[in-house]
């Protein structure tokens, strides 16, 4: 390739919306371009990062047996509505009509459209076991689309569906996808953990989350220093640690007494077992008169930060909540786009003291909840002037330091880019569209199923957080846009230059290096800093002088300085 033959455009200063430093070094690089509110379009350099990462993946799904297809970004709203989530999921799913007024979806994810493949094409138990897997754009309407590629609304995930008779196939598809998931991150030479994820309404072990590790990531995840235990929050808060815990990781101890606060703040109350998921908690406040009627209702929505497993959330997932303050529930609604969920905090049954609000006064012992009897909360305390919720810092205080859950070191907490997510389904889907095949006694079962999907265009920006420096990006060589850039100084006024650099270039190029050959005739200043932002790891600098002593320049992008190097040996020497 040749520069001038290509697209580059570098910027010196980052967007004023570009939080982290991914979605600065990426915009600045030319990589990205902002199109609309969490959609990008990828620009040639970009999309070369994207494409080597979408080649590891490939070739390690192909090795574990899993065979590619390709469906629908727009999928038919009727077989949506089959699993019911054309209605249940909430405004992250995109919905559109076409010009008969028919309800499409724009797929978030693809379960529902892979079933109806598997319910047409694996009639038999011979048929099974399979596993189909896509690398396709996903779009999710995500409430807060930010940090780049990282959270985009529009992105590209790879995603795989496997197909089982039985559970312990089942088990065995899940154990094959799971080794090659940490075959394909350790190909990217990236710092990441494999964690306890929570499997949801499912149950069981068998979910779990990969987890590249950066101060910027959005989860929290928490991991024993003696063992191999890692869990992400909400599974890690699920399995206490036993043995005597500091007095700040107390588990809440409700007093029944009114008047006496019985818990922290909200992340106390989000640590209360819950029975069923929702997006959001609305609250509705009761005050109550003398004779302990109800005087008045406030309705408060307490929102999860953050948005987890397409809207349904465990309440008790996210230690931090933010809370608002509003007159009705139309408010609610219209202020943040929600969708009516349920009121009331469901099976929460003990008394709690809830530290959150800015705006009100503390008042002490309300009752809060749904309008039904049992479901109320007591003794609540609402107070002021709650700091931002940090999640690590409220973890670390209810667990690090902890024994690990299995005995083995201490418990630490560090923050993590979600890049991969493998899951049992068991047979959620299956069941819901009637997705059969006949097994050996001749009877029709449901598959047994597991999702495993990992964000293409979010690994991208999760391997700049781990590898970049004050001029750019430091790409591992696996997904750099180009490995090697040739920057000849003087080409223009040097016939032994240009010589040097095309042929060197035509030699990297005939032996398969991704080689890029600057011949824009920039400045050499202009050149380097180019190159270095946009991150590529190896560079040959090729001037007059050098040639006359038969040498040309190395540096590898983590390097200082250039090295002196043979010329006659370079191309060997970067091959
Ligand atoms: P998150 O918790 O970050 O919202 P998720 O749990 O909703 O992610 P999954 O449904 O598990 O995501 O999807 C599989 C993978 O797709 C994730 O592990 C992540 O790498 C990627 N992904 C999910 N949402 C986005 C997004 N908005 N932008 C880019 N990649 C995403
Ligand atoms: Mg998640
Ligand atoms: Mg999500
Ligand atoms: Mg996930």
């Amino acid at each position: 390739m040749k520069a001038s033959q290509f697209l580059i455009s570098t910027l010196k200063e980052a967007p004023a919306d570009a939080e982290v430093i991914s979605h600065q070094l990426m915009t600045r690089a030319g990589m990205i371009k902002k199109l609309g509110a969490g959609i990008y379009t990828y620009m040639p350099m970009g999309l070369r990062v994207i494409q080597k990462v979408e080649a590891i993946v490939r070739e390690e799904m192909n090795r574990a047996g899993a065979i590619e297809c390709l469906m629908p970004m727009v999928q038919p709203g009727e077989l949506w509505r089959e699993t019911g989530r054309f209605d249940k999921m909430g405004p992250e799913l995109l919905r559109i009509k076409d010009r008969h007024e028919r309800d499409f979806v724009l797929q978030p994810t693809s379960e529902e459209a892979v079933t109806d493949i598997a319910r047409q094409e694996f009639k038999s138990y011979k048929q099974l076991p399979r596993n189909l897997y896509q690398i396709q754009t996903k779009f999710r309407d995500e409430r807060r689309p930010r940090f780049g590629l990282m959270r985009g609304r529009e992105f590209i995930m790879k995603d795989a569906y496997s197909f089982d008779r039985d559970e312990a196939s089942a088990r065995q598809s899940y154990q094959k996808m799971a080794a090659a998931y940490r075959a394909i991150f350790d190909r990217f030479g990236l710092t990441y953990r494999a964690v306890a994820a929570d499997s949801g309404s499912i149950g069981g072990d068998m979910s779990e989350e990969f987890q590249v590790i950066a101060a910027t990531g959005e989860d929290a995840i928490v991991y024993s220093t003696g063992s191999c235990y890692a869990a992400n929050m909400e599974k890690a808060e699920s399995a206490p640690p036993k043995g005597p815990r500091p007095p700040a990781a107390q588990p809440m101890t409700p007093t029944p007494t009114p008047g006496k606060a019985t818990c922290a703040d909200v992340a106390e109350l989000l640590k209360l077992p819950l029975q069923r998921t929702v997006k959001s908690l609305v609250l509705a406040t009761d005050e109550l008169d003398s004779a302990g009627e109800i005087a008045r209702t406030r309705i408060w929505l307490l929102l999860l930060r953050g948005d987890h497993d397409m809207n349904e959330v465990k309440v008790g997932k996210v230690p931090g909540l933010a809370d608002f303050r509003f007159a009705s529930l139309a408010e609610i609604l219209e202020h943040f786009g929600a969708e009516p969920g349920y009121l009331g905090p469901i099976g929460l049954k003990k008394p709690v003291t809830v530290v959150a609000d800015r705006e009100v006064a503390v008042m002490a012992d309300w009752v809060c909840g749904a309008n039904k009897k049992d479901f109320h909360i007591t003794g609540v305390n609402w107070g002021r002037d709650l700091p931002e919720p940090d999640i690590v810092a409220d973890l670390r205080n209810a667990v690090a330091g902890d024994p690990s859950p299995d005995g083995q070191g201490q418990l630490a907490i560090e923050r993590g880019i979600e890049i991969g997510h493998i899951f049992y389904l068991g047979t959620k889907y299956s069941a819901a569209m009637n997705a059969t095949f006949l097994d050996e006694d001749g009877k029709p079962k449901p598959f047994q199923m597991g999702c495993y999907g990992i964000g293409i265009t979010r690994l991208s920006a999760a391997a700049i957080e781990q590898n970049h420096d004050a001029r750019g990006i430091i790409w591992p060589d696996a997904i750099a846009p180009f490995t090697v850039v040739i920057c000849p100084v003087g080409m223009d006024r040097s016939e032994a230059v240009r010589q040097a650099a095309e042929s060197l270039h035509a030699e990297l190029l005939a032996a398969g290096v991704d080689v890029i050959l600057d011949d824009r005739g920039e400045r050499p200043g202009v050149m380097f800093a180019d190159w270095e932002l946009i991150g590529v790891p190896h560079r040959v600098t090729i001037g007059e002088r050098g040639l006359k002593e038969g040498q040309v320049e190395y540096q590898h992008r983590r390097d200082e300085t250039a090295a002196k190097v043979p010329a006659d040996g370079i191309a060997a020497f970067v091959k």
